[in-house]
């Protein structure tokens, strides 16, 4: 063994963090040791072992770590694979990057595997290029130690965002060879758990999932950080056994409590690296989305099918403003009949809106609401809605010289526009627009996920004349408790709730309990969805007030909405003929 500490001073000053780095080159070989010391010597004091536990040793017994590790496979005494385990297990090494010195193609993902960072072929014929290696791993782990100190997630000890994906990026350009996978983990409905379990339970079983990720990558290359709340990103060599992994770690995690948590994964693997590593990440996480609430499937692939729906999605985000400009949102309404008397009336109606899109067709809300709530414009299009919504009742009340009230969805991103209330006031009025005509529906979830704010702009606009109808009640989860504290003015009922229970045999009760809870907070209970004639009768039997569903009639345009109008006028024509005889 030889130290050549201080050989080549002259050049080690000048390194950017104003330090001399010490290498460790480990071979058996003397040839290749001081060939490879040649190549490198410029800038680095070089320590030669000749084999792992001369290493290990000679390593244990100095005060400061070395900035990286050159290891040989092949070595008597103990070779690098076994010097690599010894490095793992011990708190302090295991910083040391490692790189291995290798001429067997075969040894290199499994030395990857091992917790080697890179290799360098041998016979070393490119020497700028090991060169220029060696000082780019030597930057990286000291960004990633610089940074693992200060930088953090407190409460889980992983990296934050920004330096993941510094460190991830720098990963593409040097480690990894590019077969890495870009895997988001994410909690399902975890602000529940921390209602039901409290806190500090919720941020322990996050350190769990810490904890089991970390341990998954102890196998591995990989980096990890907690990007949000309950979502996890990991970056880490390219794997076949995600779903493997994914149940690992929920495993973990539900070993310690007694209540399941549902976890997700997403997955871009190595085949779209030509995204770059935002991209992909941000393709993981719509894979992620996909199953979310999704109990059967835990786990999705970025897929041909998902890219083709993220560029029909960025399309649709692209032309919104001139589809708006140029009128293509068309507002149908669908007929709410009351049921309580004995024959259904028309009630009401409900605006729901589509886009007649010149190439797509007909595009349902369900594609393109969701999309204009994450970027804001929703705003715009609901004010669009709102106002030719209110243009519609004025025309009817002019034609049949009847008011007929219809609800407008007010999106939760609305609750949070400080101009909320004069949008709606000014479109009230500019119609001539009696209190009552223009409903308000809002969704239960916007209730339960932003409580404060939604109650008071609830209440203030209940202050200026407007109903408000909970929407999708049953798809949520408020609590009865919370419920009682609502302002409210009726109650909608999810179809897809409702369509369950009534699916369900020996479910009538739950429509019972429905009303009940209605007429207990004194607001008529409005059920949507409903499709057929058994429904229909459970919903009647049970004192619903007023129903919504294709059982009446789809979602209209305008000109054939009038249609039951005018037969509804007939009908009760006919009755009061009938009563007057
Ligand atoms: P929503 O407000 O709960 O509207 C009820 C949905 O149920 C509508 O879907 C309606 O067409 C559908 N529906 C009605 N009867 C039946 C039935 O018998 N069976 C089944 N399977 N479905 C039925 P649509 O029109 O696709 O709208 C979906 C959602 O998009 C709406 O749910 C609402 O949340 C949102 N949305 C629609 N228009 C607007 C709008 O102008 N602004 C905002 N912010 N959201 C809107
Ligand atoms: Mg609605
Ligand atoms: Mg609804």
């Amino acid at each position: 063994m030889e130290d050549l500490q201080g050989k080549n001073p002259q050049s080690a000053s000048g390194t950017p963090h104003g330090h001399t780095r010490t290498v460790m080159i480990v071979d058996d070989d003397q040839i290749n040791r001081e060939m490879l010391g040649f190549i490198i010597q410029d800038g680095y004091h070089l320590l030669y072992a000749e084999n792992g536990l001369d290493a290990l040793n000679q390593l244990r017994s100095r005060p400061q770590p070395v900035s990286l590790l050159l290891i040989d496979l092949k070595m008597p005494v103990m070779d690098g694979f076994e010097l690599m385990q010894h490095l793992r297990e011990d708190e302090k090494l295991r910083q040391i990057p490692v790189i291995v010195l290798t001429s067997e193609t075969d040894a290199e993902v499994d030395s990857l595997q091992r917790g080697a960072v890179d290799f360098i072929k041998k016979p070393y014929d490119m020497p700028t290029v090991i060169r220029a290696r060696v000082e780019r791993i030597i930057e990286l782990a000291e960004d990633r130690r610089i940074i693992n100190s200060v930088e953090t997630d407190s409460l889980t000890g992983m990296y934050n965002k920004e330096f993941f994906f510094e460190y991830a990026s720098d990963m593409d350009t040097s480690a990894a060879d590019g077969k890495m996978d870009a895997l988001v983990i994410d909690l399902d409905h975890f602000h529940l758990f921390n209602e039901m379990h409290g806190r500090a339970a919720g941020d322990e079983a996050l350190c769990q999932v810490a904890d089991a990720i970390r341990e998954e990558l102890e196998k591995t290359i990989g980096i990890c950080c907690r990007c949000e709340a309950d979502t996890f990103f990991i970056y880490c060599a390219h794997r076949d056994d995600h779903q493997e992994m994914l149940e690992r770690i929920a495993a973990h995690v539900s070993s310690a409590y007694e209540s399941t948590l549902h976890l997700r994964m997403g997955v871009c693997t190595r085949t779209d690296m030509v995204q770059d590593i935002l991209g992909r990440f941000d393709r993981a996480l719509a894979a992620c989305n996909s199953v979310r609430g999704n109990y059967l499937t835990s786990i999705a692939f970025y897929d041909d099918e998902l890219y083709r729906h993220d560029i029909h999605a960025q399309r649709l985000v692209n032309e919104m403003r001139d589809a708006i400009r140029q009128k293509q949102f068309r507002v149908y309404f669908q007929p709410k009949y009351d049921v309580s008397g004995e024959k259904p009336r028309l009630r009401s109606a409900e605006a729901l809106v589509r886009w007649q899109h010149p190439e797509f067709g007909l595009v349902s809300p369900g594609l393109f609401i969701p999309l204009f709530e994450q970027n804001g414009m929703i705003r715009d299009l609901d004010s669009y809605v709102w106002q030719e919504t209110a243009a519609q009742i004025a025309a009817w009340r002019d034609k049949y010289g009847r008011v007929i009230p219809v609800s407008v969805n007010v999106s939760r991103i609305d609750l949070f526009d400080a101009d909320l209330l004069d949008r709606l006031n000014a479109i009230r009025d500019g119609n001539r627009l009696p209190g009552g005509a223009l409903l308000l529906e809002i969704t239960e979830s916007a209730y339960t996920e932003d409580t404060e704010q939604a109650i008071s702009v609830i209440r203030a606009m209940r202050e200026h004349g407007y109903a408000i109808e909970m929407d999708d009640f049953g798809s949520g989860y408020s609590s009865l408790n919370m419920l009682l504290q609502m302002p409210v003015d009726a109650i909608k009922i999810d179809g897809g709730f409702m369509r369950a229970i009534a699916g369900e045999q020996g479910n009538a009760w739950l429509f019972d309990s429905l009303v009940d809870i209605a007429r207990h907070l004194s607001v008529p209970t409005i059920f949507e969805g409903v499709e057929n004639e058994n429904q229909y009768r459970m919903i009647r039997k049970a004192g619903g007030d007023v129903i919504q569903g294709y059982y009446f009639s789809k979602p209209l345009p305008a000109e054939q909405f009038e249609q039951l109008i005018e037969k509804d006028k007939r009908e009760s024509q006919k009755n009061e003929e009938g009563t007057a005889c």
